[in-house]
């Protein structure tokens, strides 16, 4: 694999290393790891620093609460983390929710070539993954929330920078872009979001409340 260039920032760490994610973001946290030591090791690094940091409470320094601090390492992250790979193209985690590998996953047409798979999560956020073929863009559009995308295979280009497999692209409000798939190979992604896009053109806006995007 190319180097991973685009990372996980220390705020989804974090929550991640607390079990306070969304599970369709703790899913793209999951698999992310799972392809990148950088980030492993920064988790593990976190988790070592133990509850008392991850609950916010780092005011006092001076009281440390020792005992519930080790109980907190102890009891580790609410979900797992498994770093085993089964062969194929997607990390054991996501293909835990796929049910296989990227052949067993169940595609709907989302309109100019682009497909989408939505994957069984509590309904806090949406975690889909999407097939965009090589040279193909998905609708430009804002974002209400958060959106992490995670690349998979391939690789894509918007108005911020390139991200190839591995990499994490965080959107937040502030951004609206047009992704656009490379050249040569189809862009294979794990998206997920914490609430409806924004998107631009009438139609994608129209087709939205059926595509739960
Ligand atoms: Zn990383
Ligand atoms: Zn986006």
């Amino acid at each position: 694999m190319e180097q991973i260039k685009h990372h996980l920032n220390d705020g989804l760490l974090m929550a991640y290393a607390a079990g306070n994610l969304p599970e369709a973001f703790n899913l793209v946290v999951a698999t992310h790891i799972s392809m990148c030591d950088e980030c492993r090791a920064r988790l593990e690094a976190f988790e070592a620093v133990g509850g008392t940091l991850l609950d916010g409470e780092t005011e006092d320094v001076g009281e440390v609460d020792f005992t519930g601090c080790l109980a907190k390492i102890d009891a580790g992250p609410s979900e797992p983390i498994r770093v085993d790979h089964k062969p194929g193209l997607f990390p054991s985690a996501l293909q835990d929710y796929v049910g296989g590998d990227l052949d067993a996953v169940k595609w709907r047409p989302v309109g100019m070539g682009v497909r989408q798979a939505i994957l069984p999560t509590s309904k806090d956020a949406t975690v889909r993954l999407l097939h965009i073929p090589a040279g193909a863009a998905v609708p430009d559009h804002g974002h209400r929330g958060t959106e992490l995308t995670l690349v998979l295979q391939g690789a894509f280009a918007d108005e911020e920078d390139r991200f190839g497999p591995g990499d994490i692209e965080i959107a937040t409000e502030d951004l609206e872009h047009t992704p656009v798939a490379e050249m040569g190979e189809d862009c294979i992604c794990l998206a997920a979001t914490d609430a409806p896009l924004k998107f631009r053109g009438l139609i994608p806006r129209l087709a939205q409340p059926f595509l739960r995007i």
